[in-house]
């Protein structure tokens, strides 16, 4: 009997993971570049994390997105870790290496920055400081990737003030922590906002900090995208700001890992937002 060659098999674990949209948006991208593969929600507990990483690989899998609550307990398992995980301490997209070994990175600031260049080309980081709404997981992300990117000041509110300090601690002497009561201070001058809080989602409380200091030469962006025009991207479109959803970041932090998976760089474009808000 001839050697078939295996079907690549990628995923993304989650507990739960049934509000995924990373299924529809992957299997968009198989059936656009007529690949022969699959992408799959996987519902793991936190306790049987580890044991499906083992068996995966072994089942034709190549690699997986990992997601809430896996994406910080991944690090203690992983073989390989990015210095931008390492830095953010959280990982999202893993590969199953050759050698055997577990390869982890995040791609959520690289996904957060293409977006708004895709979006905003004409904004520049560097031109003025950035105000960080929230100090979570993906606050973490945006905060390296602007960093990197050479934004000068980063001022940063977060509900739970303590966690925003462990940012400063962490990230350095270009972020100052703001209270959250102080929050509509940090627009003063700022040249980019970003709420990175769960605030505005749908079932959620809406993001409701006063705009007044607000700028209209800001580029103000949401990473929440359920709803995808939020009640902030409104209020700054109103006053004349650029604004970007944050739809643009979830499709572009999945694309490095499906390059890795099955070998074609997907194109982030209006089809791509489509089959994954239609899904
Ligand atoms: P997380 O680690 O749980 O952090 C949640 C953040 O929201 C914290 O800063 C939290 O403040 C704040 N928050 C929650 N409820 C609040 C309230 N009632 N008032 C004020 N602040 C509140 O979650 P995450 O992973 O960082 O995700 C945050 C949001 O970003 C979610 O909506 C997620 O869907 C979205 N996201 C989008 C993308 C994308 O690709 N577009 C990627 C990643 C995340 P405390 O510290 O005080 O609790």
């Amino acid at each position: 009997m001839t050697d078939l060659p295996r079907i690549p098999l990628a995923g993304v674990i989650g507990h739960p993971i049934a509000h995924s949209r990373s299924p529809a948006l992957h299997g968009f991208w198989l059936k656009r570049y007529g690949i022969k593969g699959h992408y799959i929600p996987m519902d793991v507990a936190p306790q049987d994390l580890k044991q499906a990483l083992e068996m995966l690989p072994k089942l034709g899998f190549v690699g997986v997105n990992v997601t809430i609550p896996h994406k910080e307990a991944i690090l203690e398992i992983a073989d390989v870790i990015t210095d931008r995980a390492a830095l953010i301490g959280a990982a999202n997209t893993l590969i199953f290496r050759k050698d055997g070994r577990l390869h982890a990175d995040n791609t959520d600031g690289a996904g957060f920055m293409a977006n708004l260049r895709q979006n905003a080309p004409l904004w520049s980081p560097a031109v003025g400081p950035a105000a960080v709404f929230g100090a979570g997981g993906a606050a973490r992300a945006v905060i390296a990737a602007l960093i990197e990117v050479g934004v000068p000041e980063i001022r940063i509110a977060n509900r739970t003030r303590p966690r925003a300090e462990a940012l400063r601690a962490d990230f350095g002497a270009k972020l100052t922590v703001f209270d959250w009561v102080q929050a509509p201070n940090m627009l003063e001058g700022a040249a980019t906002v970003i709420n990175t809080t769960s605030l505005g989602m749908a079932g959620k409380s809406d993001f409701r900090v006063p705009l007044d200091a607000l700028e209209s030469s800001a580029l103000v962006t949401d990473l929440v995208y359920n709803p995808l025009k939020t009640h902030l991207l409104l209020e700054a479109e109103a006053k004349g700001c650029t604004v970007v959803d944050g739809l643009g970041m979830l499709l572009h932090q999945a694309a490095p890992g499906f390059e890795r998976w099955f070998g074609t760089r997907p194109e982030v474009d209006e089809a791509t937002r489509n089959a994954v808000l239609t899904a």
